[in-house]
């Protein structure tokens, strides 16, 4: 296997219930160093599951997931360890209120990663350079937009030195004219290189940007391909009427 096909993401056989309902019915899903995948699908479809599944956030009843060669859902795993390769941003940004962007950015790296304070700023700095956000250090999360609020999100996920972002609907939440500026730092992410994972409405960004679409329904990867295949010209009839809804 060359560099350029090594695997970051290996889920197989993934379930999970909660309670007396299946969420996830045995999802299958590989995402090689690089690839942006793209997850689409109806309200409730167990997308948000699926990614809170990678990072073992909610605990699969079933199956395996594989992240940079360790397994997650192996009891033995030192869980808070392997999780600090994944950088995951929501819909609702979920910054901490109480710190300015700055101690946003370093307090993970500080805490978890073990970096001095001059050296978590400095990558601070960076990141917040990279999101279009130099020169805010000492906002407070409240004195921004929401889409500059997401935008630090991101950088504070990407100050982690992630080998892989999630994102569930990041613009989601946002104001139609504060989408593109976020849109635009994860297409810039993605022509870097970063392996994404990125639960999205977006049919514009996802047919321009991802490796690979998922359609997901009922707890199963329902289609997936080349994003002009599965949106282009579905073939399954549930991935067919969901985009004559959306679209
Ligand atoms: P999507 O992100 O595609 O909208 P979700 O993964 O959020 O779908 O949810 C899939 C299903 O799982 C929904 O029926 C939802 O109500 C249910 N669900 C999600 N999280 C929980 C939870 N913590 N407890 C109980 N049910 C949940
Ligand atoms: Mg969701």
């Amino acid at each position: 296997m060359t560099s350029t096909e090594e695997i970051v993401v290996e889920i197989t056989g993934l379930k999970k219930s909660f309670g007396s309902l299946e969420v996830l019915k045995g999802v299958d899903l590989q995402v090689k160093r690089g690839e942006v995948v793209c997850v689409i699908g109806p309200s409730g479809s167990g997308k948000s599951t699926l990614l809170r599944c990678v990072n073992v956030l909610e605990e699969p009843t079933g199956g395996k997931v594989v992240v940079d060669g360790v397994e997650l859902t192996d009891p033995d795993v030192d869980i808070d360890k392997a999780r600090r390769t994944i950088g995951m941003v929501f819909q609702s940004f979920n910054l901490f209120a109480h710190l300015n962007v700055l101690n946003n950015l370093t307090v993970a790296q500080r805490k978890v990663l073990g970096r001095d304070s001059a050296e978590a700023e400095k990558v601070a700095r960076a990141n917040l350079e990279k999101v279009g956000l130099a020169g805010r250090e000492h906002s407070m999360p409240n004195q921004l937009s929401g889409g500059q609020q997401q935008r630090v999100a991101i950088a504070r996920a990407l100050s982690m030195d992630p080998d892989v972002m999630l994102f569930d609907e990041p613009t989601s939440a946002l104001d139609p004219e504060l989408v593109g500026d976020v849109l635009g730092v994860m297409r810039q992410l993605a022509d870097e290189g970063m392996t994404m994972i990125v639960v999205t409405h977006e049919m514009q960004f996802a047919r321009e940007v991802a490796d690979k679409v998922l359609f997901m329904d009922g707890g199963y990867i329902v289609e997936e391909g080349p994003a002009e295949q599965v949106i282009g010209a579905p073939q399954h009839e549930r991935t067919q009427s969901f985009l004559a809804r959306v679209l």
